[in-house]
């Protein structure tokens, strides 16, 4: 299964993808998440990306390209992916056909998660995620049980996104808009594209995706044992 969720930012992509990851046994290759690791290891591609990050505008096509090129090949990506927050623009998007048929492969789905612009900055500003398992919180929606204490792993430290402020979240959304935005229509053309309704509840989210799939035909669980 060769998935990728689009959306605009908050939109719930990476709490879906989390879901779906277990049942099919395919990873979440998530460009962000890649990107936050780069900046905190202060390698020469973090320490370029940090500043346009903070800024929200789009890191380089050829960095993300060649950072994506180099994850699909490995072990983990034998059943599929799914790629969350990439692509993001045009270019990207035609790199990544390059880029699955030269393997003879090609995305299987793409999921739009539709979300109002006024909901996205309340949802995104307030949230933040364990250090220690990585579970997301929010400020108003999702509190823990006990203040300041993790649910899963009752660690006490938690992080926040340098870029998760109102005035960056409105220039991601513009980004979302002018670049994003057009790959819709682009899959649509393609009749791969399937919307969901990302201000559902988010189990419901979830069961629109699950229908919206197609039935994976053999996952791999790695051990020599077939899951399906
Ligand atoms: P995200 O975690 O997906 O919201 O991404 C956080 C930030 O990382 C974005 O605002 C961009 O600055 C950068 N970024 C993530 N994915 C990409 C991509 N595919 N192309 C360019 N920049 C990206």
């Amino acid at each position: 299964m060769k998935l990728l969720l689009l959306g605009p930012p908050g939109a719930g992509k990476g709490t879906q993808a989390h879901r779906l990851m277990a049942r099919y046994a395919i990873p979440q290759l998530a460009t962000g998440d890649m990107l936050r690791k780069e900046v905190a290891d202060g390698s020469d591609l973090g320490r370029t990306a940090c500043e346009i990050m903070e800024r929200g505008d789009l890191v380089g096509d050829d960095l993300i390209v060649d950072m994506i090129a180099g994850r699909i090949d490995q072990q983990d990506c034998r059943n599929g992916f799914i790629l969350d927050g990439f692509p993001r623009s045009p270019a990207q998007a035609e790199a990544l056909d390059t880029m699955l048929s030269t393997r003879s492969s090609a995305l299987d789905r793409v999921i739009e998660i539709g979300v109002d612009d006024d909901i996205l900055v309340g949802r995104i500003t307030g949230r933040f995620t364990c250090r220690a398992c990585g579970a997301g919180y929010h400020d108003v929606f999702r509190k823990p049980a006990e203040s300041g204490v993790c649910d899963f792993c009752g660690s006490r430290g938690f992080d926040r996104r340098a870029d998760d402020n109102e005035e960056t979240v409105r220039s991601r959304l513009a980004v979302y808009h002018r670049q994003t935005a057009p790959l819709l229509p682009y899959y649509a053309s393609r009749g791969i594209l399937v919307t969901v309704d990302g201000m559902a509840a988010i189990d419901v989210v979830t069961e629109q995706i699950l229908a919206a799939l197609p039935a994976p035909s053999r996952i791999d669980s790695g051990d020599g044992r077939l899951l399906q």
